[in-house]
């Protein structure tokens, strides 16, 4: 799927593409005060090492706004401003130098306000998102509907997205979030035949870190599967630094993006001859910040081992005989249990060193 397109358009955000052929965006939002520079910075830069491209931040009021100059200028990532209802703040977003806003039209007070935000956000090439959630959804949309349907999610969008039509404003993405998976679906398959515009995954609301992960994997992959969803956020109430892992990790099952330490391993049995839970969980942890594309296997025992740890780029099998490395598919000899961890730390260390420059093609 990765490189063939999904038929949207495309907009930029800062140095990111978004959109047709290029590679589906991991997203996520600050959950610091905006007002502390610092702060915000701080968690910036350990989104951004995550593997974060895109950061949101919210700008609930004036202060927030004046902050962001120093946001946008100590950020390494595109900064988008999301903001409700004010033009001013969106204006004062603009003038601080973000690089895309979440804001939806039909919120603001005037089609004048409207319009001097286009005429900025025109002049600085700055794209829009039209979010629609379904807890914000009209009155008059959910008496026609019988609720925040699938239809009614992208009717609202759509009122919204003519108001920016209508002023010939076309850098536009789209999201429509809902907590509920399914409604999700239907929503943005709906909004895929009606418009081309570049589209924003996301469950909103979706939970915990445990739960919210289920519920965005089981919505943002059956979209994306179906070629559907331009850059994705998943939402958890949890550091962002997991949505991000969060992301690629649900981009990397569907074989759309490949970053990081991708674990495989055994659920373990009686015939188990290495305490695969404990290492297998300790090695994710300890390579959680490696950016380079890696497999690593662990099994414990040569039922199925030896065919998974061939297959990664590294692995180990308990065996009879001992613990039985394996390195790019090849045999790499016995280590003993206790220098395991280290081992293997170590080795995947050097290997992301040589995979650095091959890393990440999509
Ligand atoms: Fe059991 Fe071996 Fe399969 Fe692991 S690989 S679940 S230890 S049979």
């Amino acid at each position: 799927m990765q490189g063939s397109g999904r038929g949207t358009r495309v907009i930029g955000l800062g140095g990111v593409k978004i959109g047709g052929a290029h590679p589906v965006a991991v997203q996520s939002m600050t959950n610091t005060d905006t007002r502390q520079v610092k702060r915000t910075l701080a968690q910036i830069r350990r989104l951004a090492k995550a593997g974060c491209e895109v950061v949101r931040v919210a700008v609930p009021d004036a202060d927030s706004a004046a902050a962001l100059k120093e946001v946008v200028a100590g950020s390494s990532l595109p900064v988008v401003a999301d903001i409700h209802f004010d033009h001013k703040l969106a204006l004062a977003s603009l003038a601080a130098g973000v690089h895309g806003l979440r804001l939806n039209p039909g919120n603001l007070r005037s089609r004048r306000a409207l319009k001097e935000i286009i005429r900025a956000a025109s002049e600085r090439q700055v794209p829009i998102r039209v979010g629609v959630n379904a807890g914000s959804i009209a009155r008059d949309l959910r008496n026609k509907y019988g609720g925040a349907t699938p239809e009614a999610l992208v009717e609202s969008a759509l009122e919204h997205l003519r108001l920016l039509e209508d002023s010939g404003f076309e850098a536009i993405k789209v999201s429509l979030k809902s907590s509920d998976v399914m409604s999700t679906v239907a929503s943005y398959r709906l909004m895929r035949q009606v418009r081309d515009y570049p589209l924003h995954l996301g469950i909103t609301e979706a939970g915990t870190a445990f739960q919210g992960l289920i519920k965005s994997a089981a919505g943002l992959g059956i979209l994306l599967a179906e070629g559907i969803g331009d850059t994705i956020r998943v939402s958890l109430a949890a550091d962002p630094v997991e949505e991000v892992r969060a992301g690629y990790g649900i981009l990397r099952a569907l074989g759309l993006r490949r970053r990081g330490v991708e674990g495989i391993a055994c659920p373990t049995c009686a015939r188990a001859r290495l305490p695969v839970i404990r290492t297998a969980s300790l090695l994710e942890r300890k390579l959680a910040d490696i950016a380079a594309p890696l497999t690593l296997a662990v099994m414990g025992c040569a039922v199925n081992g030896p065919g998974e740890a061939r297959h990664s780029d590294l692995g180990c099998v308990g065996t009879v005989k001992g613990i039985q490395v394996y390195v790019k598919g090849r045999r790499a000899g016995l280590v003993p249990a206790e220098g395991l961890v280290t081992w293997m730390l170590e080795t995947a260390r050097d290997l992301a060193a040589e995979a650095v420059g091959e890393e990440d093609g999509g």
